[in-house]
């Protein structure tokens, strides 16, 4: 059968480069289960070159003035949006996230983050400190790249994740090599020929394709000065204490449990709107998800009504019709995962189901293969269940009742992981009171989800190491020089004749 694309290759020194392993992989349209392309996968010798390329490149774009760089970014953003509408259905059929989310989400705010850091480090925010020690000597600061850098992503929001690395890697003048995702390659080649066509030398940004250990290769390989990687906390714990042991540096996204609390006084329509983005948007795999919603007991009757209520505006369907806001989960083994979770929230944790469950949503008949899943809600949910404690990466709300906002906060803290957290009131004081407690590095008050490239996003505990995005973000990628000048014309030291 023929497939949708032409094979994919690997992308270093400025072009498509074939593989030498002589093995490829299949990644599939996760709506319907059939074969988009074959990705040829990275051979060690492959990503050693990819890695050579990089650091080949890397003394002429560290040197090339920030204003140069910003310019190259700042087209690359602009090629983006002219091809938003193709890059987006590509991904739509890669991730089987809905073209209504791909055209409108993810292209846009990967392409906003590049315009960021295009103006930022154009305008000196890549300048360093000055500061007056005495008359005659001062201390200056200098912000110098990493060198190489590793990218390694996640399927859930591909060229999304692809860009908030390579824009703030690249603006910060290092180089770097980006592994997507086994299940959403098709991104990597496609955002590669965006930056070569924007004026990007060859080598700086070089894609590789395979899976874990084509990663692991990577990321442990002695000429890569960093790795900034997206994914699963037990996989970030493996690849940062083998690249810290390596005096890497690290950025690490992991995953999350997050708690949205919701206080007596919340807005009830705003509350729920809220809880129905937090669980069900992309499918509920996305890694800042409000999965653990505290309502307060009071409020029992009525939340569950209104969520019944909006249940039937989660609309699964064919990805580009522009009513389908909910696509299948992305991959088989993902979709067993999800469905064993539910399971175990009706079998074991003995949950009340309030809607949806383990089996097929009713879908059209040519898409009955595809990885799809009821959007789901559990009630009367207590901590220790599995469904509560673990991330699912799937549509299913847990909800928890609690009787003062104090408890509230105090279980929504009882996690390992600290990625996101949420409250709804009308009252600004408790507003902030419980923001400033919640464990978590990225919080919304009467909102949810939006992750704008000026707000710096990353988790505390367990859901990783240092943030993406606005102005701390781009710290990640530098490094410091300090220098201190004295022009006294004499060195104070201990070493003269009594
Ligand atoms: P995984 O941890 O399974 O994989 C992430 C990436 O790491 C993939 O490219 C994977 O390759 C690669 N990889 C696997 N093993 C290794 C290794 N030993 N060394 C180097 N790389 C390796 O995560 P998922 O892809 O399942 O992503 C979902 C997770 O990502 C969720 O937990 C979610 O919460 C989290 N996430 C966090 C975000 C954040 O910003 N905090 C944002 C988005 C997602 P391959 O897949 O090809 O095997």
């Amino acid at each position: 059968m023929a497939l949708s694309f032409p094979p994919r290759q690997l992308y270093y020194g400025g072009q498509v480069q074939p593989a030498s392993s002589g093995k490829t992989f299949q990644t599939l349209n996760p709506a319907t289960a059939t074969p988009l392309a074959d990705i040829q996968i990275a051979s060690t010798s492959d990503i050693d070159a990819a890695i050579g390329a990089a650091e080949k490149a890397f003394p002429s774009w560290s040197q090339t003035p920030p204003i140069a760089r910003a310019r190259i970014l700042q087209k690359a953003a602009n090629l983006l949006r002219e091809r938003n509408d193709e890059i987006a259905r590509v991904e739509t059929l890669d991730s089987g996230k809905a073209y209504t989310e791909t055209s409108t989400v993810d292209v846009v705010t990967g392409a906003d983050v590049l315009e960021y850091y295009a103006n930022f480090i154009g305008g000196g925010g890549l300048n360093g400190e000055t500061t007056q020690l005495r008359e005659d000597a001062w201390v200056y600061t200098k912000k110098a790249p990493l060198g190489v850098c590793a990218g390694i992503g996640a399927w859930n929001y591909p060229i999304q994740i692809a860009l908030w690395k390579s824009a703030a890697c690249l603006a910060a003048g290092n180089t770097m090599v980006y592994k997507p995702s086994e299940f959403t390659p098709l991104h990597g080649l496609t955002l590669a020929e965006v930056y070569t066509e924007a004026g990007l030398p060859a080598g700086v940004f070089n894609v590789i394709n395979g899976a874990g250990d084509v990663g692991a290769h990577l990321t442990s390989h002695p000429t890569i000065a960093k790795v900034s990687f997206t994914g699963q906390v037990a996989t970030g714990m493996k690849v940062a204490g083998s690249a810290s042991g390596n005096m890497k540096y690290v950025t690490m996204e992991l995953g999350g449990k997050s708690p949205l609390i919701v206080c007596p006084d919340a807005d009830l329509e705003s509350a729920v709107d809220g809880a129905m983005m937090a669980n069900f948007y992309s499918t509920g795999q996305v890694c800042t998800n409000g999965t653990r919603v505290f309502v307060p007991r009071s409020m029992k009757a009525v939340f569950e009504k209104r969520l019944l209520e909006k249940i039937p505006f989660v609309r699964a369907g064919p990805l580009f019709d522009e009513q389908t806001n909910f696509g299948p989960l992305s991959s088989a083994v993902h979709h067993e995962k999800v469905i064993s979770y539910i399971r175990n929230g009706i079998e074991k944790d003995r949950a009340t189901l309030l809607c949806g469950g383990p089996e097929k949503p009713n879908v059209p008949q040519d898409l009955q293969a595809g990885y799809w899943v009821k959007p789901t809600i559990f009630t009367d949910c207590t901590d220790s269940m599995s469904i509560v404690k673990e991330e699912i990466f799937g549509p299913v709300m847990s909800v928890l009742y609690y009787d003062t906002v104090e408890e509230a906060v105090q279980r929504a803290n009882t996690t390992e992981l600290g990625l996101a957290a949420g409250v709804f009131t009308k009252d600004l004081n408790q507003a902030h009171r419980v923001i400033d407690q919640l464990q978590a590095g990225i919080t919304w008050i009467n909102t949810w989800g939006e992750s704008p490239a000026e707000m710096a996003v990353g988790g505390w505990k367990k859901s990783g190491l240092g943030v993406e995005n606005g102005r701390r973000g781009i710290e990640a990628w530098l490094q410091n020089k300090s220098t201190l000048v004295d022009m006294s014309g004499a060195v104070a030291t201990v070493f003269a004749k009594l």
